[in-house]
């Protein structure tokens, strides 16, 4: 049910703030994508960091998608949630050894390794368990996500992937790597990525790099070419699904490939932004000089994109009346930080003590990002079928 449709006593009796989960838009964007994905044959791993909340990811689990995991938390979480080790990856530039030997243990899918220094790590603990790990080397392709410089993962200046000029000696390290199996490439450009050309560069640079390694007589059979999909914080009720189609398409259209090698995604974003809201009541009303402010109980505890990236939510007050009167307003949480602020001039109806107020598109990267700073209370989170 979408946060608008639902009958303002019977939010009454939850204890604000929480999160609002939409499953059926969940499950709808969940079937979009799937089917979008198959029919081209495309493998979609969900990036568990995006939302992690036992609910949704069991809907993810049974849709049939596989697991992109961080941490070896992650990957423990995603055993448990019931998808097979051989649908895992672990990605991530700084992995423990205790993360990797768990991953060891269960026999991922495959890691995703950013250095050379991690394929030497990896080699010697799975020689020490009596294992053999696939990897795939994750390459940076100097592709500009055109997103925020916070978000974007894929220029020489970040710190994510093997540097391009340290390749050759990769190849030549796995090589020697008894206990390592290369299985393919892995790039990540970015997230929040609503300019689909920036696909169409990325397909370019996975063919150059596929084709040097294989050119080295390295064979590649796993081209995972990452996340980053964006959806529209603007106009959620508007655009609640990303464009799958159009985004699969790109891959298929230019990506080069044969019959027998797999195109793995890691989509996060794009599967769960949507289905999540924010839902928090007014409590203070306050007029300064040259502005109106609205204190709401919820704050950069309960979300933090907008302190941690300036990241923009749709703010809307619910159970509205077409003749209300509009105020700009500085909407700001209760947190002693003068970045807990979730918009700034944001126009809405007169508001006072006691409104819900929803927070949109905060499906990802929301409730996984929550903090008990100042003591708050645990994140509470209500679904669309409690209701
Ligand atoms: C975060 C991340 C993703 C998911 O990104 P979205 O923008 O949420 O789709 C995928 N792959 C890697 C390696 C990541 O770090």
């Amino acid at each position: 049910m979408n946060i608008h449709q639902i009958n303002l006593n019977q939010l009454k009796g939850f204890e604000t703030p929480f999160y609002y989960y939409d499953l059926d838009l969940l499950n709808e964007t969940l079937s979009k994508a799937k089917s979008a994905a198959d029919k081209r044959g495309f493998h979609v791993h969900y990036a568990l960091k995006a939302n992690f909340n036992d609910r949704i990811l069991g809907l993810i689990q049974e849709k049939g998608f596989a697991a992109d995991c961080v941490s070896g938390n992650e990957v423990q979480k995603s055993i448990e949630a019931g998808f097979s080790a051989s649908q895992i990856t672990f990605a991530g530039v700084g992995k423990s050894d205790k993360e990797i030997v768990l991953a060891l243990k269960h026999q991922i899918f495959a890691f995703n390794v950013e250095s050379i220094q991690e394929l030497l790590v990896i080699n010697e603990l799975a020689k020490e368990n009596g294992v053999k790990a696939q990897v795939s080397l994750r390459i940076n392709p100097n592709v500009d996500a055109h997103t925020h410089h916070y978000i974007t993962t894929g220029l020489d200046e970040n710190k994510f992937g093997v540097p391009n000029s340290e390749l050759e000696k990769a190849a030549a390290v796995l090589r020697g790597c008894e206990h390592l199996e290369l299985l393919g490439l892995h790039f990540h450009v970015g997230s929040q990525i609503t300019d689909i050309n920036v696909f169409k560069s990325l397909c370019v640079k996975v063919n150059e790099w596929k084709n040097w390694f294989e050119e080295r007589g390295t064979a590649i059979k796993v081209l995972n070419v990452g996340g980053g999909l964006g959806v529209d914080y603007y106009e959620p009720d508007a655009h609640p699904f990303a464009d799958f189609e159009a985004y699969f398409e790109v891959f298929d259209k230019f990506l080069e490939r044969t019959a027998q090698q797999e195109v793995h995604f890691e989509l996060g974003r794009a599967l769960v932004a949507q289905s999540g809201s924010l839902v928090s009541k007014v409590l203070y009303t306050k007029s300064g000089v040259k502005k109106n402010f609205l204190i709401l109980d919820a704050g950069m505890t309960e979300l933090m994109r907008p302190a941690l990236y300036q990241a923009y939510h749709k703010i809307e007050k619910l159970g509205t009346s077409e003749n209300d009167k509009s105020l700009n307003y500085d909407v700001v949480g209760p947190i002693c930080e003068s970045s807990d602020c979730f918009g700034k001039e944001v126009s809405l109806p007169e508001s006072e003590r006691g409104d819900f107020i929803a927070i949109r598109t905060a499906g990802a990267y929301g409730e996984v990002m929550a903090s008990r700073y100042n003591l708050r209370e645990e994140i509470r989170y209500v679904y669309s079928d409690q209701i």
